[in-house]
């Protein structure tokens, strides 16, 4: 049986992961970047010993499918408890703890107990399903009250979704509390070094990865699929799974029938552009991770010190920082480049730490994609697309897929293995 699988991210390499285990398949992954890994690939400059992913990246300890292959694939992690904070009226809080939100000068005690209970009661919930008929803003609203929405919650949605974040399910908002602990998880050199472990486990007889190919077009007659690519390679296969976006899927898939097209065209997402700067100097000198700007004047929405995580040393030394940002795609910042965003961004910076100056930049890197984060909506269970498409041996498998899970690497991973059951099951 030849499979083709279209995109090289965690979907698509732990789809190959787990079907080349079936000795009757023979897989083509194709992959447009010159690199596997997609979202979670990563780069090295001289002088590093790890990789740094081009977004921030760590797995929960909850993260049971991703933990279960990085043990199959003899990847080691690291299990770090990194200091999480929020910048509220220019200053830093740190947010990791029940008592940091009992320390919080923000709130009144009623809306800290609220929001406590609130948090408590969303650890403990199971019924996802009834949460998903309401929004978030709506839940949050009742239970922590307005205060805690004004304060901390409000600001969060609306730099995660934009003008859509008062549509966003109370099923999501779940699912971020439900799975995030305080100890994270990262690979021992990095994300690369998890997707090179993975790739060493293949066998090379059932899969072969075709990088640098962008698939223009999957087209179907009675008895085969035809996936035709840029560079003019084409092939016939029996199978096709594409993790590319709901959007991207219809727009080389010309045979989708229109009701589902129309369908997949209403899921909505968020690009990301993602500044990385390798700095002289420590950034966020109380040691957190990860900074969540609650300030709707900044032009990001958070700070992510990886070297507050991971040992600077893995970095030839260089402290560096993430400032990320989550946004509709046609927004200019996916225009500008790194010098550009330096500049919209520098005078922001000296507000978290006044010390900050340019001079303590060494290098800077941007990084954009237009399909990082999937918008829900209500009751999203019953519009989300199934793996199996309308064309018969065509599948589709993306991050919007995974609800009421928000996407993380675990997801593809779960997802790929899923793909692996449909078709093994339909064949
Ligand atoms: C800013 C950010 C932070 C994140 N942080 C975390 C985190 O801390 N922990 C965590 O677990 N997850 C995190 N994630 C989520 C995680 O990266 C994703 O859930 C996961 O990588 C999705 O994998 P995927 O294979 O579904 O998609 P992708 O990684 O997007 O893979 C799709 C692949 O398809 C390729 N492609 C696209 N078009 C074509 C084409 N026409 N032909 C061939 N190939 C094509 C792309 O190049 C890409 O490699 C984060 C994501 C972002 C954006």
């Amino acid at each position: 049986m030849k499979i083709a699988i279209i995109g090289g991210g965690y979907t698509g390499l732990a789809a190959s992961y787990f079907l080349s285990k079936n000795k009757k398949v023979e897989i083509t992954l194709l992959e447009k970047e010159k690199a596997l890994g997609g979202l979670a690939s990563g780069f090295k400059e001289k002088g590093w010993n790890w990789s740094l992913d081009r977004y921030y990246h760590h797995i929960f300890a909850t993260d049971s499918d991703i933990l279960e292959l990085t043990k199959e694939v003899n990847c080691k992690l690291n299990f770090i408890r990194p200091k999480t904070s929020v910048f509220y009226s220019g200053k830093i809080y740190s947010f990791d703890s029940a008592l940091d939100l009992i320390l919080f000068p923000h709130m009144s005690t009623i809306a800290r107990i609220r929001t406590g209970l609130t948090i408590i009661f969303l650890k403990i919930a199971n019924d996802w399903k009834s949460l998903e008929k309401i929004t978030a803003e709506k839940f949050i609203l009742k239970t922590a009250g307005e205060e805690s929405w004004k304060v901390i919650w409000h600001h969060l949605f609306n730099s995660k979704f934009g003008e859509s974040a008062s549509e966003v399910p109370a099923s999501w908002f779940w699912s971020r509390i439900k799975k995030r602990g305080r100890v994270f998880g990262y690979p021992v050199g990095g994300f690369d070094a998890l997707t090179e472990a993975i790739v060493k486990k293949i066998d090379k007889k059932r899969v072969e990865f075709v990088l640098n190919t962008e698939v223009k077009s999957i087209t179907k007659d009675k008895s085969k699929i035809t996936i035709t690519s840029n560079n003019g390679r084409f092939e016939n296969f029996d199978k096709v799974v594409c993790t590319l976006s709901a959007k991207d899927f219809v727009k080389i898939t010309p045979e989708l029938p229109h009701d589902y097209t129309n369908q997949l065209n209403k899921l909505r997402s968020r690009g990301t552009v993602n500044l990385i700067l390798s700095l002289k100097k420590q950034f966020l000198t109380d040691d957190t991770y990860w900074l969540n700007i609650n300030d709707k004047e900044f032009p990001f929405i958070g700070i992510v010190e990886q070297t507050n995580f991971i040992s600077r040393s893995k970095y030839g030394g260089d402290y560096i920082i993430h400032i990320v940002n989550y946004l509709s795609d046609d927004h200019p910042f996916f225009k500008f480049n790194e010098k550009e965003l330096i500049k919209k961004f520098s005078s922001h910076l000296k507000k978290i730490n006044p010390e900050f100056d340019e001079s303590w930049i060494k290098k800077s890197w941007v990084f954009k994609s237009s399909f990082a984060q999937p918008v829900f909506s209500l009751n999203y269970s019953k519009i989300a697309p199934p793996i199996k498409t309308p064309l018969k041996n065509i599948y589709l498998a993306n991050m919007q897929q995974v609800y009421p899970w928000d996407r993380q690497t675990n997801y593809a991973v779960e997802l790929g293995k899923k793909v692996c059951n449909t078709i093994l099951k339909s064949s």
